[in-house]
């Protein structure tokens, strides 16, 4: 049976800030925020595809735990009709780590919310202070003890490049993350969006966003990190769609940004097996899967080799799992 999520975009309502980086607008492309009868149809239209009973229906956006309660309880009894008829598995929902308490676990509990996103976006102060968060990261390990304790999946999502950001302190938030030993991770880069606080910086000279080189360099490190700890990194980049690319200022914004993260990873472990050898004849074998991510996007990876002197040929061995490969001299 497919496997079919129903994501609602529930916009900025809830946020009692404006995060620097934030154009809900522009993000979710949608203005009007839903009601139930827009739950209804989404989630109809999506089963209208397709028989499903292990999706989710997901609201995503804003801080849904912060909305008014009457308006969250619309929401939420509509999806709690799918899921307590066995059609959905659950809802996700995605807030802020400041507007989570035990009386709002209570009620996500009863109506079928099985997973909650934290946007966390750093774990530096400052970097949350420059950026208009208006919490700091201290609020965050109680949050997620607390959606652990109340037995929901806990998410989190972290940025990279945002205003005061360094490669440092985003390996530091990853750290930080890692310790709250979540299930699911998503990595943005930041992206700036037209009239957002960002914008502003940018054109005034004083924020400069990372280069794409610069994020894939940095996510592909922050992706071996989750993947070290079997922590599921579930999306790496803004959607595209959303009407991103009509708000699009600056900033890393690539439609297969996951793929150069994967590929620049298997660079780096090609790189240190070719440490152990002195030949520049060189034989790669990769599982038959992995082949793209170890070429690279357009063969990168292949031609930066070639250009440090390497001839390669790559020989595909279907029992290697992702991330293995065998490097080894071979005659001209
Ligand atoms: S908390 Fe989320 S939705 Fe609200 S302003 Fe910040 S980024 Fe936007």
């Amino acid at each position: 049976m497919k496997h079919i999520n129903v994501a609602l975009f529930v916009s900025d309502l809830g946020c009692p800030h404006r995060c620097s980086f934030c154009n809900q607008k522009t993000i979710s492309g949608k203005i009007t925020p839903p009601n139930a009868t827009d739950v209804e149809k989404a989630v109809e239209t999506a089963l209208s595809t397709s028989e499903c009973n292990d999706g989710e229906i997901a609201f995503f956006g804003g801080s849904f735990t912060a909305i008014d309660r009457g308006y969250m309880l619309e929401l939420l009894s509509k999806a709690y009709d799918y899921v307590s008829r066995g059609m959905f598995k659950g809802v996700r929902i995605s807030t802020r780590p400041d507007c989570i308490d035990t009386d709002v676990l209570a009620v996500l509990k009863k109506y079928g919310v099985t997973s909650i996103e934290l946007g966390c976006q750093s774990m530096d102060d400052e970097v949350l202070r420059l950026n208009n968060r208006g919490h700091a990261s201290d609020c965050v390990p109680i949050a997620a003890k607390l959606i652990k304790d109340f037995g929901f999946e806990l998410g989190v999502q972290m940025m990279t490049g945002l205003y005061g950001d360094t490669r440092e302190k985003s390996i530091e938030t990853a750290r930080k993350l890692i310790a709250l030993e979540p299930d699911t991770v998503r990595i943005y880069p930041t992206v700036v969006l037209e009239s957002t606080e960002l914008e502003r910086l940018y054109r005034k000279g004083e924020y400069a966003p990372q280069s794409l080189e610069e994020a894939v360099d940095l996510c592909s490190e922050l992706l071996t990190m989750f993947n070290e700890k079997d922590i599921k990194v579930i999306r790496m980049g803004l959607h595209s769609g959303g009407n991103v690319e009509e708000g699009y200022v600056a900033g890393v914004y690539h439609p297969a940004f996951r793929e150069l993260c994967e590929s620049r990873i298997y660079l780096k472990i090609t790189e240190k097996e070719l440490e152990k050898i002195s030949d520049k004849n060189i034989e790669i074998t990769v599982g038959g899967r992995y082949v793209s991510m170890l070429t690279g996007q357009k063969k990168s990876n292949i031609r930066y080799l070639e250009e440090k002197g390497y001839r390669v040929r790559i020989v595909q061995d279907n029992s290697y799992p992702k991330y293995k490969i065998t490097v080894r001299g071979i005659e001209k």
